[in-house]
């Protein structure tokens, strides 16, 4: 699941070609990607000709604020990635007419919502797995919506001192309280593994017990991890894919995710591990990672 560096890489990489164009159109194939944006229907009639003010992130929600002070968001879930680029539909499916990634790789085929735009081109959501969504709002009511309203704050924003007062007030397993998007958001399973792997805690560590210093090194790690990747255009590993269709390749330099029965990157004779910490995978090494 795209995570905050790759959220960020597709805002960052979006936005040079968005800001200033209008919307022409959307289609969709699939009716719940865009219950949230009060139907298919609804939605081609509200961003009609309205044109694009900013491509901005909350969260892992890729965020367009357009004219008529309107909001969509865009949740790509578990496999969704927006791309840019021109495509056909030709018997029902959407065909890239550019060669290169967007054509030829496979995980940019899955063409779920199209958006066209003003310049000819249009904004696409691939979505293997179809839990995408999109929502429209009111710009003042954005703020309201449950999914927006419950989230924590942003990691890459917090000072040491807001970071450590939240970890102070919190208990749990440390993995499963670094993925908890109501404590502090963009954080999911690749980047909770790399961040622990680096700080050398352990992934069921438990919150309370974590000393001051664990605490700073924990802060100084998820800040040097998330803003590595989104230098790194994020972790391909995965579905994940850049708006041209290429890929991140902060994967190249992951130490814990997926890397199950290799050497710890370390050397101290650890080999990663895996086991499940509230229903998701936690990957480690159980020679330098310290259970607290
Ligand atoms: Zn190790």
């Amino acid at each position: 699941m795209p995570e905050l560096p790759e959220v960020e890489t597709i805002v960052r990489e979006l936005r040079p070609k968005l800001v200033g164009l209008r919307f022409r159109d959307a289609w969709a194939d699939w009716p719940k990607t865009v219950r949230q944006a009060g139907g298919l229907e609804h939605l081609r009639k509200e961003i009609k000709s309205r044109k694009i003010l900013t491509v901005r992130r909350r969260a892992k929600y890729i965020v367009i604020d357009i004219e008529g002070k309107k909001t969509l968001m865009i949740h790509q879930k578990i496999s969704g990635h927006l791309l840019y680029g021109k495509w056909k539909l030709i018997e029902g499916k959407w065909v890239s007419t550019v060669a290169g990634p967007l054509r030829d790789d496979p995980e940019n085929r899955f063409i779920r919502v199209v958006f066209s735009l003003s310049n000819g081109y249009q904004l696409s959501l691939a979505d293997q797995r179809r839990f995408g969504k999109v929502i429209l709002a009111d710009d003042d009511k954005v703020g309201e919506l449950k999914e927006i309203r419950e989230l924590g704050p942003e990691p890459l924003e917090l000072s040491l001192k807001e970071f450590a007062a939240l970890f102070r007030k919190k208990k749990g397993k440390l993995k499963q309280v670094l993925m908890d998007p109501a404590f502090i958001v963009g954080i999911g399973n690749i980047y909770s593994d790399e961040i622990l792997w680096r700080t050398g805690l352990h992934p069921l560590s438990r919150v309370e017990n974590l000393s001051d210093i664990d605490i700073r090194d924990l802060y100084k790690v998820t800040k040097e991890v998330l803003e590595a990747a989104i230098k790194r255009h994020g972790s391909s590993m995965d579905d994940y894919r850049r708006p041209t269709g290429k890929l991140g390749s902060f994967q190249e330099v992951q130490r814990a995710y997926h890397r199950t029965g290799q050497k710890c990157a370390k050397r101290d004779g650890g080999i990663i591990e895996r086991l499940k910490v509230g229903g998701r995978s936690a990957h480690f090494c159980p020679v330098h990672q310290m259970l607290k």
